[in-house]
């Protein structure tokens, strides 16, 4: 049995930021790659049946395939600047925890199909729309406009899978693969605070609150910023710096929402060049969908007021607000995540700002999330942490939730093995919605 520790240990310094702590591993990069070839030699090496689809999700089938698999697993990449959990936790996890039910002699009792899947570009870091690959399964992104996409440097998604070795003629939502799928559990990192003053290790999911994100372009005149007067510029960028500082006044309106202006790019870039257009991308979250949109309308209003600048010339600063993705609330399914409760009764229920493949997944199958303590609260960034013991009582969760919808909960870690005490009472079967 391998220890979730020293899993990690085995990735720890793939895809080191060279500019800085932290980790760049961009989906579809070599980095990610090397990732999933490290967790399909751990895969191959346990004796799973390891294949890619055709939307570049990796699948271990840990007993042979079948209907009403259970499922766990999460991604590898990250976020430019991430932290080492984000992504490989759930993955190393849902690995260590397969380990565990072999062990106890559970894995060997299993009623149902049980897999491990990696979701590829899961923070949508590369293209701009997060949880491209389960999108693509579920059909929450149609495969036209997902080739489309383009990263920073101008290649299309369509080639970058050409480049992978997959087709895109063959992307797109896979009514087969999803039908397999009768429950999927995900492990995470906590990305808040929420466990940090308990004495709990483990929360239980409820939530992810709704999400989105938009592109607002600003286009005006590129110049010299040494001729030209300040009363004559159509300066974007001046124009996007006044809507960055309105946000927080804007958002701070309306109770629990939250706004970033993360990612900005000026054209062309040149330190003595008047800018010609300035991209800022904006991302808006709050439980409350209806929130979210009063939102980003009231800021997609103030943009454009705002551009129109006193001390320039006639033509003003134009302001174009384009949603490139939007993601309703999403509740976990009640009798799953009810279920895990009685299970481990001790971890609160938590709903989540941050968006998960689950999440995209629950709108068709039954799906929960389990999350680890972080005792940073930080995530997206270097600081993001997971003390080993906590790592490993995540393990230990996560195998007891696998044990439970695979019908042979009971014998716990060190168990009594085959024979044991297993309960089999095959509940989850019939739960098909979220
Ligand atoms: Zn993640």
């Amino acid at each position: 049995m391998t220890d979730v520790v020293s899993l990690l240990g085995q990735i720890e310094d793939t895809g080191r930021d060279p500019r800085g702590p932290g980790y760049v591993r961009p989906g579809y990069s070599r980095v990610e790659r090397e990732l999933r070839d490290w967790f399909i030699a751990e895969a191959e090496s346990r004796g799973f049946d390891v294949e890619i689809d055709h939307n570049g999700i990796t699948w271990a089938w840990v007993t042979a395939p079948g209907e009403n698999a259970v499922v766990t697993g999460s991604h590898l990449d990250s976020v430019p600047g991430g932290g080492e959990f984000d992504g490989p936790l759930g993955v190393a996890s849902a690995l260590a925890a397969v380990d565990q039910l072999r062990e106890s002699g559970r894995l060997a009792r299993a009623r149902r199909p049980l897999a491990i899947a990696v979701f590829p570009e899961e923070e949508g870091s590369r293209f701009g729309l997060s949880c491209l690959g389960s999108r693509l399964l579920t059909g929450a992104v149609g495969p036209k406009r997902a080739l489309a996409l383009t990263d920073e440097r101008g290649d299309t998604f369509a080639d970058v899978l050409r480049s992978h070795g997959l087709d895109p003629e063959r992307v797109g939502r896979d009514d087969e693969r999803l039908g397999r799928i009768g429950s999927f559990l995900e492990l995470h990192v906590e990305q808040g605070v929420g466990l940090v003053r308990t004495d709990q290790p483990v929360a239980i999911g409820s939530s992810i609150i709704g999400h989105g994100r938009w592109h607002i372009r600003y286009e005006g005149e590129g110049n010299h910023a040494g001729t030209t007067p300040m009363a004559q510029r159509a300066d974007p960028v001046v124009a996007a710096a006044r809507i960055i500082g309105d946000i927080p006044t804007i958002v701070g309106r309306y109770d629990g929402a939250v706004a970033t202006v993360g990612r900005t790019r000026v054209h062309p870039g040149g330190t003595n060049v008047i800018a010609s257009a300035m991209d800022l991308w904006l991302d808006i979250r709050h439980p409350d969908d209806e929130v979210v949109q009063d939102v980003i309308e009231e800021i997609a209003r103030r943009a454009r007021d705002r551009a129109s600048g006193a001390g320039y010339r006639g033509h003003d600063v134009q302001v174009t607000v384009d949603q490139e993705s939007y993601s309703p609330t999403t509740h976990f399914g009640a009798d799953l995540t009810q279920r895990l409760s009685a299970l481990l009764p001790d971890a609160p229920l938590q709903a989540s700002g941050a968006g998960h493949d689950a999440g995209i997944l629950a709108a068709h199958v039954p799906s929960a999330m389990l999350y680890v303590r972080n005792p940073t609260g930080v995530s997206h960034a270097p600081e993001e942490a997971c003390e080993d013991d906590d790592a490993r009582a995540g393990v230990i969760a996560l195998a007891d939730a696998l044990a439970m919808e695979l019908g042979v909960e009971g014998d716990g870690e060190g168990g009594a093995g085959p024979g044991g005490a297993g309960r089999a009472d095959g509940q989850g079967d019939e739960e098909h919605r979220a």
